[in-house]
């Protein structure tokens, strides 16, 4: 059906799906909490490894396999472990790979609840977190520690829109011994491979553009090799951050689609972010796709294109924000991106609500930051709901 050299649309389609008795087309739900066991030695057997027969949906179930496999391979990684959500991705990710007294650097502009997590959960355990901005290399050096064991960036990062070097972090992560992860969720295996630089873990929430549809929350983490894999999954199964199945199967619809909706949105967003670039109301914006942008050259190299995802600030301000944000119609006003539809919100008041403001500001995560996700409904209807909001800013 598909190899590891078949096309990206290909694998989108097909990797990780198989054969049941019945000849399927697509990868059934197997919406079971437990499988039998043939013999009492079978069951045995799959306890010990001996047997790879599935137990127990909370460790593993063939929908949710084919989701892990698809996304692995699409990731080039070794193997995935999908996760209840995103969230359940980044927690078990740092519960695997931290411990009491070891310390994390992380790009100071990840998403809000990331961050709030170290700060606010982990840090009861003793672990500790520092925060830079990881568009520049150097604050990531100056920033380790000897007991640094985690690099975790986010690139571009959510919601400043600035880039990170992954094939930087990846030499750094070599020569400080740290594991460098990746939150991948606002490119997709499709814009950004970070296994491919270097990396040793890739995560995203599958709820944004792998799922693409607004309809399931979900996480996946890919692994560069083995070991760290069966660390994760460890995690995962035993913290209960497990997907459902019908959660995989959803996402395993969504994503065949991932490549076609990318391109039609990210189309759109260069024309949007081309006119709001001229707009006298705007007072800046950041799109990756810009000339203006301060690591356009580093997306050109890194990324397969520019996304759909990009933040502006009015010249009037929050106030004038605010008005945009309710004076757009197509546009929804809701958090969340990466869907087929248009989403628009204001990071300071809502996803990143909860991040202190002087860590907020310190983050370029200003006031005024309006953040938008472009959908793929037709690129003139979303100018001209732009365009009617903007006259009432
Ligand atoms: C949404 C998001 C998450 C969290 O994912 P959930 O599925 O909401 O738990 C993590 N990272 C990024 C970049 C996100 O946009």
């Amino acid at each position: 059906m598909q190899n590891n050299k078949s096309g990206f649309n290909t694998k989108l389609v097909h990797a990780g799906s198989f054969e049941d008795e019945f000849g399927s087309a697509t990868v059934p739900i197997y919406q079971t909490s437990t499988f039998s066991f043939k013999s009492a030695q079978h069951g045995a057997d799959c306890f010990s490894g001996k047997s790879d027969g599935y137990i127990y949906s909370r460790i593993g179930n063939p929908t949710i396999k084919a989701l892990e496999q698809n996304i692995a391979s699409l990731e080039n990684g070794y193997d995935g472990i999908a996760t209840s959500s995103g969230m359940g991705a980044i927690s078990s990710v740092y519960m695997a790979l931290l411990g009491a007294g070891s310390h994390i650097v992380s790009s100071d502009a990840v998403y809000g609840p990331a961050r709030v997590i170290l700060e606010q959960d982990f840090s009861r355990f003793n672990v500790k977190a520092t925060f830079v901005n990881t568009s520049n290399v150097d604050n990531i050096i100056s920033a380790i520690r000897p007991n640094t064991k985690v690099l975790y960036v986010e690139t571009p990062a959510n919601p400043t829109m600035e880039l990170t070097n992954l094939k930087e972090c990846s030499k750094i992560a070599k020569e400080y011994n740290l594991f460098l992860v990746v939150d991948n969720t606002f490119c997709s295996p499709y814009l950004q491979k970070p296994l491919d630089f270097g990396a040793d873990v890739v995560l995203h929430s599958v709820t944004k553009f792998i799922n693409g549809h607004a309809d399931i929350v979900g996480g996946i983490i890919v692994t560069k090799d083995a070991e760290i894999y069966r660390k994760i999954r460890h995690s995962m199964v035993y913290m209960g951050s497990n997907m459902d199945p019908t959660q995989a199967y959803m996402v395993l619809r969504g994503v065949k689609t991932l490549a076609i909706r990318i391109d039609r949105a990210q189309e759109t967003a260069m024309k949007v972010a081309k006119y709001l670039q001229s707009h006298p109301k705007v007072a800046w914006i950041k799109y990756p796709g810009l000339e203006n942008h301060p690591q356009h050259e580093l997306a050109k190299k890194q990324m397969n294109g520019f996304g759909s995802m990009m933040s502006f600030g009015l010249t009037g301000g929050f106030e004038a924000g605010k008005k945009l944000m309710d004076n757009v119609h197509l546009a929804t006003l809701a958090v969340s991106l990466g869907g087929v539809e248009t989403l628009i919100q204001h990071p300071a008041s809502m996803t990143h609500a909860a991040v202190s403001s002087e860590n907020k500001i310190a983050a370029g995560i200003t006031d005024d930051l309006v953040r938008y996700s472009i959908g793929i409904e037709d690129p003139d209807d979303i100018l001209s709901d732009l365009e009617s909001a903007l006259e009432m800013c």
